[in-house]
């Protein structure tokens, strides 16, 4: 028999399961994302600003594909759960979503991350693209390509109040400001927004960062001023991502960019469990197993030796490596190994003959696999080459054993995001729900073939 870490899917018909069939012939690693898991988090979000009617609107942030869950379905997700806003750091993504047949009688769309000199933007302009400027270079270019088309760019004013990214210094703002006034007043820009970023609001248990974030807020505040009174107030204000929309109300304004928190996750573990915030993680990583085999004891595991097996085991190929965006940070290392380090590596969800088991990344990952030491005999644990295993899911508890990406992220010393937002293209994602949450038009806007 082979065995499942996982509930049979719940297939929405028999060419979802046949999608499902396909995709596993297709790879053995696979991506499942809950869509309804998604519009539900996102409802969620829409609750903690006051609703739909409260002021205060919501962005889906879908930049890097949806965090590598999808970019459309992200978005279609978000929208069905009361988005009116998506946000796409990259021009290329906005434009994907207008070009899908997102059109700006849904919903508006921001994109913030270019260089004038090249982007798009008479594109983004004709298309219904909200551009961010933040640089005095960046007005100028928008402004040409405005006039060249005869269209205004709708322009939200980016500020930096703290973060050192992107955004005009409180210093340069003056300058800007005399540069949108008047290309306000000839036509060429409607100012619709001023934003910024924080940098520290997933750290409110932090006394030092509480304050930086006070201070951030405050700097906001003052430059929001500062465009009232130069006679080109913003409409629409915003500054929270998804730890101050969770944990800070008064930076809520006209509008919140949410992202982590529409995949399912809290901005930082220290701040509690994604369910601690009503919020449901919407990816599943699983794999179906390689070769399993015996070892004896004090035999190396991959590349460098830094894990060697203190008895006699069996192994198992996890065939998701490096090159799928499994981090060579989330190698495995025991005392044994060349470095005497003891290190854990990342998390597998095993289903045996007892019941679910935790196995772990033992050894190096490699750049298409890696080793999972069973701690036992893979025949009488019942585990087998084929066998589906689960990376991480939505986290159900500790008697479910489930890893989460938050639990991946520690082993790699990084972040959930990064975790999902590196999984790459080649993992097939597959959409769980989409008939449930979607009408019938946005569901022809997924391919028929990642539908389950
Ligand atoms: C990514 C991003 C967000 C969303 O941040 P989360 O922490 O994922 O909620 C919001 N605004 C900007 C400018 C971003 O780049």
């Amino acid at each position: 028999m082979t065995l499942n870490a996982l509930d049979p899917w719940p297939f929405s018909s028999t060419l979802g399961k046949a999608n499902y069939s396909a995709a596993l012939r297709r790879y053995p690693g696979q991506a499942i994302v809950d869509l309804k898991a998604m519009r539900d988090n996102m409802r969620h979000l829409v609750d903690v600003v006051g609703g739909s009617k409260s002021g205060t609107e919501v962005m889906g942030v879908v930049k890097a594909g949806g965090y590598g869950h999808g970019l459309i379905a992200s978005a279609l997700a978000a929208l069905a759960g009361g988005a009116t806003w998506l946000g796409a750091a990259q021009p290329r993504e906005a434009l994907l979503l207008r070009m899908a047949g997102i059109n700006s009688s849904r919903c508006h769309i921001l994109t913030w991350m270019y260089n004038g000199r090249y982007a798009p933007l008479s594109e983004l302009i004709a298309s219904d693209i909200d551009v961010s400027v933040g640089s005095l270079e960046g007005i100028d270019d928008l402004a040409n390509a405005a006039r060249k088309i005869g269209i205004p760019a709708r322009v939200h004013v980016k500020v930096d109040t703290g973060f050192g990214r992107n955004g005009f210094t409180k210093d340069e703002f003056q300058a800007a400001l005399d540069k949108l006034v008047l290309l306000a007043k000839e036509g060429v820009l409607d100012i619709v927004g001023l934003w910024s970023h924080f940098s520290v609001a997933d750290a409110p248990d932090v006394s030092e960062f509480v304050k930086v974030t006070d201070d951030q807020l405050e700097r906001f505040k003052q430059l929001t001023a500062r465009m009232e009174k130069a006679g080109i107030p913003p409409r629409i204000r915003h500054i929270a991502n998804t730890a101050a929309t969770l944990s800070r109300p008064e930076t809520h304004f006209e509008l919140v960019r949410p992202g982590i928190g529409l995949y399912g996750y809290e901005a930082d573990p220290s701040m509690g469990t994604p369910s601690q915030f009503g919020l449901k993680p919407a990816m599943t990583l699983q794999a179906q197993l390689g070769t399993v085999k015996d070892l004896e004891a004090g035999e190396g595991i991959s590349y460098g030796r830094t894990y060697i097996t203190d008895q006699k085991t069996s192994a198992a190929i996890v065939p998701l490596g490096y090159a799928d965006g499994i981090h060579r940070a989330a190698s495995g290392f025991d005392e044994a190994g060349s470095q005497h380090i003891e290190k854990l590596g990342g998390p597998v969800r095993v289903m045996t003959n007892n019941g679910p088991r935790l196995m772990r990344a033992s050894g190096r990952v490699c750049m298409d696999q890696f080793i999972i030491d069973l701690h036992g005999d893979a025949m009488k644990l019942g585990v087998q080459e084929g066998d589906t295993v689960e990376l991480f899911g939505p986290g159900r508890g500790e008697e479910f054993v489930e890893p989460t990406a938050d639990d991946w992220a520690k082993t790699a010393g990084t972040i959930s995001y990064e975790i999902f937002a590196c999984l790459c293209a080649r993992i097939p994602r597959l959409y769980l729900h989409a008939n449930e949450i979607l009408d019938a038009r946005d569901v022809r806007k997924l391919n028929i073939k990642t539908i389950l």
